[in-house]
């Protein structure tokens, strides 16, 4: 096995040569690479791809040919040159960045990745890229496409934007770029991203680094990069009485309007199996109650662990049926009500458990 030292050595210079004969060397804000130029391409390509892109490039850079144009020009104008091109922020930032570098530094874009993630808008891998790009100066990125080649070839796992995951790319993308021609290189890796590791189809077949490449060794490649991990839902518990009586009816109430289940009908609830709904204490309880198996509802935010609990009553009295909060539900002749969704279920079990 290489030393790492060699492996990135390696895979550097794998990716330096495929930029020669593959890599992509006409594309608009590659002639004439000045900071603003790449500048603008770079806020542009960061949620949107190049095709997208072009056009809009061309057009914006007629409009605003300097940063002076574009400072100077009104939000509105602005922002009309980027309709279409969504995550409008972009532009905003864009804009209030090039009046503060107007204002403050006679417009000119700072060649160090420091100063320029002060900037609205960029962040460490744009500011690399700027670097690197316009200003010809080693610097670092790690954009979404290099993050998919290096979590595959060097099957890096974990979600990488997880802190622990992001320094460990951050590290390894650091090794691998070089101080010399580090805007070819730049672009080669972007570009390998791009049109060769791509998210669903990969063609490793096409790529300079399969030899490298771990992911593809171990048959893994959709493990990388690695997803978010699922937020464990928090679990609240409830318990619901299914109030049955002697004409096979089960009592539900209505649910305030706002709130889950707005408006819908369900089964009066308690917090503890052992407590009776308080509204309804004058109903009799004829008969042991007995608890069914916990029902898991999961809602976006939360889970809900419902407790159902059957209990043969005897009528309620007048005064609390009067109001149009209850209503004894024929368990054998159903009727056209909305019904929570674990409410219908039970209905249903309830009354095949009686048939
Ligand atoms: Fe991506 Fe395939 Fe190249 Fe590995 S071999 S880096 S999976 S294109």
């Amino acid at each position: 096995m290489n030393k790492p030292a060699t492996q990135h050595h390696l895979f550097t210079s794998k990716v330096l040569d495929w930029f020669q004969t593959h890599g992509r060397k006409d594309l608009p804000w590659q002639q004439n690479p000045t900071p603003y130029r790449v500048w603008v391409s770079e806020i542009m390509l960061q949620q949107t791809q190049v095709n997208t892109v072009i056009p809009y490039y061309q057009r914006f850079m007629e409009r605003f040919p300097s940063i002076e144009t574009l400072a100077q020009a009104t939000p509105d104008v602005v922002l009309h040159h980027w309709t279409g091109l969504g995550y409008y922020a972009r532009a905003r930032n864009l804009h209030q960045a090039a009046r503060q570098l107007v204002a403050d530094h006679n417009g000119i874009i700072p060649n160090n990745v420091d100063q320029l993630s002060e900037l609205p808008g960029i962040g460490r891998s744009t500011a690399g890229a700027i670097v690197a790009l316009a200003h010809r100066q080693p610097a670092t990125i790690l954009d979404g496409n290099v993050k998919r080649v290096l979590t595959r070839c060097f099957a890096v796992s974990g979600w990488p934007e997880q802190s622990k995951v992001k320094k460990q790319l951050w590290e390894l993308a650091e090794a691998l770029t070089p101080h010399k021609n580090t805007n070819v290189y730049t672009q080669a890796i972007m570009d390998l991203g791009a049109t060769v590791c791509t998210r669903s189809k990969p063609d490793c077949p096409a790529c300079p680094v399969t030899v490298q490449c771990l992911a593809l060794k171990s048959h893994s490649i959709s493990h990388y990069p690695g997803r978010k991990p699922a937020k464990a839902l928090p679990v609240k518990a409830t318990v619901m009485h299914m109030l049955h009586n002697c004409h096979n009816q089960v009592l539900l109430e209505k649910r305030p309007p706002s709130g889950i289940w707005g408006g819908l009908w369900s089964f009066p609830e308690t917090p503890d199996p052992e407590e009776f709904p308080a509204a309804i204490v004058c109903a009799r309880e004829l008969n042991e109650s007995q608890r069914w198996p916990t029902l898991r509802h999961t809602f976006s935010h939360y889970h809900l662990d419902i407790m159902p609990i059957h209990q043969q009553v005897d009528e309620l009295s007048d005064k609390v049926m009067e109001s149009d909060r209850w209503l004894w539900y024929p368990l054998d002749q159903p009727v056209e009500v909305g019904l929570a969704a674990p409410v219908k279920q039970l209905l249903q079990r309830l009354a095949q458990a009686v048939r």
